[in-house]
């Protein structure tokens, strides 16, 4: 009785023929350095068929890795569909990597051709003596001469669509064929590689259409503000395109006023990015100015969401946040934080308490979450394990690295994330593994510190690190950003009172500092390394001489 389905391929083809099809009107917008690009499904998919003989123009064959070097507009929106319907491999290059990590994942990935936006080409040219595979460079821009640059051979994007053939057939491809690779961040040792194939593109598409899950749909308008070239873009641009939800992009402009702004104008009702972005946005909105009431519901995740965060929004704008966790290695979402039917009637003070949590699995993904000696732990949501996870869209190795196969043990993602999942099947994500801070042979979260400062009035940001101690072997750092309007007028006093009752007295920090800033890394998330460089020579009081 077996195999009376068809054997149909799960590819990114499937998704653009269908946005063809059924979504020719529905509108793409992008605000480029010269000002808005308006266009429509339509002339999406034309471009997309003329970028693709250009690829092929370009020598670009199956499995072929092109890099893309770009903020979020339409263009890398073609490049997104183009790269991949074609059979070759969409790299996506983070923008923010230190130059050397740049060349070093381009030349990992072994790029044969590289689009860029003109904007960022110093960078690249900076570079160009270290690549050693990519043999044609593309500027993005207006006009259909390429800029100044040194780059070489250098080709015009327009000029390259204009003189190229309006019509191309797909190839037949498999479903695990490679479709993207990204790299990880790297906080330590070298950027990874992470290839997702086309199936689990196309299933993770389909899961974030999910009403319990992001809800992403037709009706919808879509910012991704997370950055198309980080796990692309969450995945978003993919599934908004299947479903032709009209998508925002705003290119280089991610002041916390043009979001706003952009918001306003084009009346987004969706929108995705990480935390700090939305604290940012919090200060904008509270000065007025702004109508955001299209916007319903925002999407954040890669570091907790601080409740403060969930209700400030919530109360203030009627604009919910959810909450998501996920990892590059997971294309990326993996669990997502949403009321079941029966919460609705619970409490406000548990309504939240349940939202800030990091969420359940999305259909697809299991997980499960195992202590020291790799015994699975109780869902009793307050004994912490390491969480692991597999699935669909799940990595099972890294590109060309055999390093790390501790990492994929035993069928499961190890993701390096200790988490607590009560009897809801609510994860909360305790620390990173190495973030945690060790004092007296137990565990204090900085996590649920720096949550718990941020909901401080006067407080705009707060990072909490792990500082070496004679006694305790370590202890913890409050490292804060007062809101500009406090600064200087916030003590270490009135931060400790906040925390009192909130935590064990052995948990409360021995310190607190304020600074200007938290340092981000490269896709906007507190880099703890750096702050633990910057203070790895501060004394604790009570240990000075
Ligand atoms: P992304 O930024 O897309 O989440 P990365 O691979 O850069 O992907 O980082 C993954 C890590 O980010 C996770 O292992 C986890 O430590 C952290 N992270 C992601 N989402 C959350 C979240 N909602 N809350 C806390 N930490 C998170």
């Amino acid at each position: 009785m077996q195999g009376l389905i068809m054997d149909y391929p799960l590819t990114i083809q499937h998704l653009l023929e269908r946005t063809h099809r059924l979504y020719g009107k529905k509108e793409i917008v992008s605000w480029l350095p010269n000002g808005f690009h308006r266009y429509t499904y339509a002339d999406f998919y034309r471009r997309v068929q003329r970028l693709a003989n250009v690829l092929q123009r370009l020598g670009v064959r199956k499995g072929d890795r092109v890099g893309t070097f770009a903020w979020n507009h339409y263009r890398h929106l073609e490049l997104y569909f183009a790269i991949t319907c074609t059979g070759a491999v969409l790299h996506t290059v983070n923008i923010r990597l230190f130059p050397e990590q740049i060349a070093y994942i381009l030349n990992h990935a072994e790029d044969t051709v590289l689009f860029f936006d003109e904007s960022l080409a110093s960078i690249l040219e900076g570079i160009q003596g270290e690549l050693k595979t990519v043999q044609h460079f593309v500027a993005m821009g207006e006009g259909t001469t390429p800029p100044e640059t040194s780059l070489r051979p250098v080709h015009s994007y327009e000029a390259l669509l204009a003189e190229a053939s309006p019509e191309y057939r797909w190839p037949r491809l498999d479903e695990y064929d490679a479709a993207g690779i990204c790299y990880t961040s790297g906080t330590t040792g070298h950027p990874k590689g992470v290839v997702y194939s086309h199936r689990a593109i196309f299933l993770h598409s389909l899961a974030l259409t999910g009403v319990d899950c992001i809800g992403v749909s037709e009706r919808e308008t879509i910012m991704p503000v997370v950055p198309m070239f980080h796990v692309n873009a969450w995945g978003l641009p993919f599934s908004a395109a299947m479903v032709g939800s009209k998508q925002v992009f705003p290119g280089p402009h991610m002041k916390p006023e043009e979001l706003a702004y952009l918001i306003q104008n084009e009346r987004v009702t969706l929108a995705a990015g990480v935390p700090t972005l939305w604290i940012g946005i919090q200060q904008v909105l509270e000065k007025g100015g702004y109508d955001v009431s299209s916007l319903h519901t925002i999407l954040s995740g890669g570091s907790a969401v601080p409740r403060s965060l969930l209700e400030t929004f919530e109360r203030r704008w009627g604009i919910q946040i959810i909450h998501a966790w996920g990892m590059t290695e997971m294309t990326p979402v993996g669990t997502v934080s949403r009321l079941k039917s029966y919460m609705h009637t619970w409490t406000e003070e548990e309504r939240f308490a349940v939202r800030a949590k990091q969420g359940f699995m999305v259909p697809g993904v299991e997980l499960t979450a195992i202590d020291e000696t790799g015994k699975e732990v109780p869902w009793d949501g307050k004994t912490p394990g390491e969480l692991l996870v597999r699935g669909p869209w799940i990595a099972r190795a890294y590109y060309k690295d055999p390093d790390s196969e501790e990492k994929f043990a035993g069928g499961w993602l190890h993701t390096g994330d200790v988490v607590t999942i009560d009897s809801e099947g609510y994860i909360q994500i305790v620390d990173r593994v190495k973030d945690l801070v060790k004092s007296g042979g137990e565990w204090i979260s900085s996590v649920d510190l720096e949550t718990a400062i941020m909901a401080h009035p006067k407080v705009l940001e707060a990072a909490v690190i792990a500082i070496p101690h004679p006694k305790w072997q370590e202890r913890p750092l409050a490292c804060v950003v007062p809101k500009p309007e406090y600064r200087g007028e916030l003590s270490k006093e009135e931060i400790l009172a906040f925390l009192q009752d909130k935590f064990a007295r052995w948990w409360l920090p021995d310190d607190v500092v304020f600074i200007a800033e938290i340092p981000k890394t490269s896709v906007g998330k507190f880099d703890k390394k750096v702050l633990r460089q910057q203070f790895a020579n501060y004394t604790l009081p009570g240990q000075e001489g």
